[in-house]
């Protein structure tokens, strides 16, 4: 069976070890963090993410939809928030029924490596970052705790995100096309505990407090917490949310109904201990080099999160890929050149709306 190298056990990689493992190639995943199941806290992005159509569409290839959307909460509609504290209006998604699911990243995360892992074919590498590919060779160079380790393999998959290495040493290739954006806004993720150990809020809807050019929306979770994010532009933080008092005057005028439910305490804490976190915008052609390395997630096209559909069009890469190895019977050559042809133009798209629903 042929053999294929992931770079990255985050969300795309993780769906991809499924993909293959169920494939039967030889599968092995490098990730440059230890193992997340292992770990107390896992640092990194947004805490849920809501899982759409598309999303789901990959995850039922792989025998996971059912399983995943009993763990998330299903939102039925957008529900805005007005200035006064009092008025909301609501937005469906779709028909009655429809609807897209908030959805805990570590635990989707951990569901996709455990049901990877189940394979004999499959091994997870943990605490192995990833320094350099050669796309000649189809060999990617590790660094694990010191050790500079080497692996050849018919196929490489970079997974490894946004600031992806691979995707790095392959800048000076010639003619690939690679743009990247930081948009003037950041974020800050806050939580609203449960009320009389109920949801403090409703939950079944997607809750959005939009202020012109900043805007706080709320997911809930299953242990009926809310996650809450402030997107707002970096000099805004700077200028009206710089210390204890300012934080606190700011939520109580722009966000008077969630300025209660945050809570004062938690508002202080949180802008004391962190620092707002960037959003960028990359789109890159081809994705595919010397039809070995394929580009995908965020490594392709990293996108502003406005839209929703980051991690929902990386799931869907993963889906193309596999139904267009199939279509090539396997072939890996002929599958990246179809690949990157199709998917290239889908991703700038996607990539476009998600700055166009930033821009609106
Ligand atoms: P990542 O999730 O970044 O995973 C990359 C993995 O590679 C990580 O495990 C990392 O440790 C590993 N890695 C990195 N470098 C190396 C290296 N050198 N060697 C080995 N391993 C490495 N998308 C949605 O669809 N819906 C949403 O609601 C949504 N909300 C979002 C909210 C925010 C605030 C943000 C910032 C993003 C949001 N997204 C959303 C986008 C989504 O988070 C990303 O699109 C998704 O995480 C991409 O998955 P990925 O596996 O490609 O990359």
């Amino acid at each position: 069976m042929p053999k294929v190298i992931i770079a990255g056990a985050g969300l795309v990689g993780a769906l991809n070890a499924c993909f293959f493992a169920k494939r039967g190639w030889d599968v092995e995943v490098y990730e440059f963090r230890k193992d997340i199941r292992q770990m107390e806290h896992v640092q990194g992005r947004s805490i849920n993410l809501a899982l759409s159509h598309r999303g789901k569409s990959a995850l039922e290839a792989v025998g996971l939809k059912e399983y995943i959307v009993t763990q998330g909460v299903e939102m039925h509609a957008r529900l805005i928030h007005d200035i006064d504290g009092k008025t909301i209006h609501r937005q469906p998604y779709g028909q009655p029924g429809e609807h897209i699911v908030s959805i805990n990243r570590r635990h989707l995360n951990e569901v996709m490596i455990t049901e990877a892992e189940k394979f004999p074919n499959v091994r997870f590498f943990f605490e192995y970052k990833v320094v350099k590919a050669d796309p000649k060779a189809g060999c990617v160079t590790f660094n694990h705790v010191g050790n500079i380790i080497e692996s050849k393999g018919d196929l490489i998959l970079a997974c490894d995100g946004a600031h992806s290495a691979i995707r790095r040493s392959l800048m000076a290739y010639p003619l690939f096309q690679y743009s990247q954006e930081y948009i003037e806004h950041g974020y800050v993720e806050l939580n609203i505990l449960p009320l009389n150990n109920d949801y403090a809020l409703e939950p079944n809807v997607f809750h959005i407090w939009p202020r012109g050019n900043f805007t706080l929306i709320a997911l809930a979770n299953r242990d009926k917490t809310f996650t809450v994010t402030i997107f707002a532009p970096f000099e805004l933080f700077e200028k009206e949310m710089y210390d204890d008092s300012s934080v606190l005057g700011f939520f109580q005028k722009y966000f008077p109904d969630a300025f209660n439910l945050l809570g004062n305490e938690h508002l202080t804490e949180t802008f004391r201990r962190v620092k707002p976190l960037p959003l960028i915008s990359i789109k890159s052609e081809p994705h595919s080099f010397e039809r070995k390395i394929l580009l995908m997630g965020d490594a392709a096209h990293s996108m502003v999160p406005f839209y929703g559909q980051g991690m929902n069009a990386g799931f869907e890469d993963c889906l193309v890929l596999s139904e267009i190895l199939d279509e090539f019977d396997g072939n890996i050559g002929a599958t990246l050149d179809a690949y990157s042809k199709r998917r290239c133009l889908d991703a700038h798209s996607i990539n476009d709306l998600a700055m166009y629903n930033y821009n609106e």
